[in-house]
């Protein structure tokens, strides 16, 4: 078993859906053994043409011209989703902010571990600082399964607790800060959520809470027997270890899937660029 030092949203949310599952993919690094989803390719060529379109953003927001980024927009899918950002009435606020933070990573201690996570985009200006997060979701999520998401309460949540350093230093309040979920192929319905410092409280208590269960069950304590699988078996449909647990080999959907297996790599984030508050 490999050590452990760090959590984000994908592995709490691989947690919280099926502990067995963040076993094998967090601590013990398995590679996938099983196709994700089927038809796997093309659900393949749909991710990297995500992964190709938030660089296209990223590149965008350094400063590169929209016609020259543009012309690297180069199938069908890029060119709708690069249209469709161009277009968007809800990101045209940027060029009034004064801060614009892409691709920056932002960690803070959080039991035994650290808490990463990597923000497409954070807009800061003097009362307000807003995550924007690019989805190239087939499928509009509903807002209210969103708000539930790991990925929307760790966000906020740490950069209340470690964005000191885009504020010159004083930090934003929990009611500063807003998180936009927006979809490429959904421009003009984002899913916007504002922050309180209840929701904040109560964020941060549960990430203490499951960073000690993590850190018990790593240790094999038999009180938590470990890392159990999960017994909602429809998780399994979709999930890559299932020939590791004996629960069917028929892939699920891979709209569905796309939704639930979300899973950024935590080891590609690059450790120098962590903008982190000390231990
Ligand atoms: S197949 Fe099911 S039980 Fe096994 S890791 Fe995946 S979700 Fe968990």
């Amino acid at each position: 078993m490999q050590n452990l030092n760090t959590l984000s949203q994908s592995s709490l949310q691989d947690y919280h859906d099926c502990p067995r599952r963040f076993e094998l993919r967090y601590v013990q690094r398995l590679a996938y053994p099983a196709l994700e989803t089927e038809p796997a390719i093309e659900n393949e060529k749909h991710q990297q043409e995500g992964e190709y379109f938030h660089r296209l953003v990223q590149q965008h927001l350094i400063g590169i011209p929209a016609e020259q980024v543009g012309k690297l927009a180069n199938s069908a899918n890029l060119q709708r989703w690069w249209e469709n950002y161009i277009n968007a009435k809800d990101l045209t606020g940027f060029k009034n902010l004064s801060g614009l933070y892409s691709e920056i990573t932002l960690s803070a201690p959080l039991g035994k571990f650290r808490l990463v996570a990597k923000y497409d985009l954070i807009a800061v200006d003097e009362n307000k600082a807003v995550i924007y997060d690019w989805k190239t979701y087939r499928k509009r999520p509903k807002t209210e399964w969103l708000s539930i998401r790991w990925q929307t309460r760790v966000y906020r949540a740490l950069l209340a607790r470690a964005g000191e350093h885009l504020n010159n230093g004083n930090g934003f309040a929990p009611e500063q800060i807003e998180m936009i979920y927006w979809f490429s192929d959904f421009p003009n319905d984002p899913a916007r959520f504002i922050y309180n410092a209840d929701q904040y409280n109560r964020d941060w208590s549960a990430l203490e809470k499951i960073a000690d269960e993590i850190t018990t069950a790593s240790a094999g304590s038999t009180l938590l027997a470990g890392f159990p699988k999960t017994d909602e078996v429809s998780k399994c449909g979709y999930c890559p270890y299932r020939s590791y647990c004996n629960r069917g080999v028929r892939a699920g959907d891979a709209i569905d899937a796309e939704l639930e297996t979300e899973a950024e790599e935590l080891f590609d984030i690059n450790f120098e660029q962590i903008g982190e508050i000390a231990f």
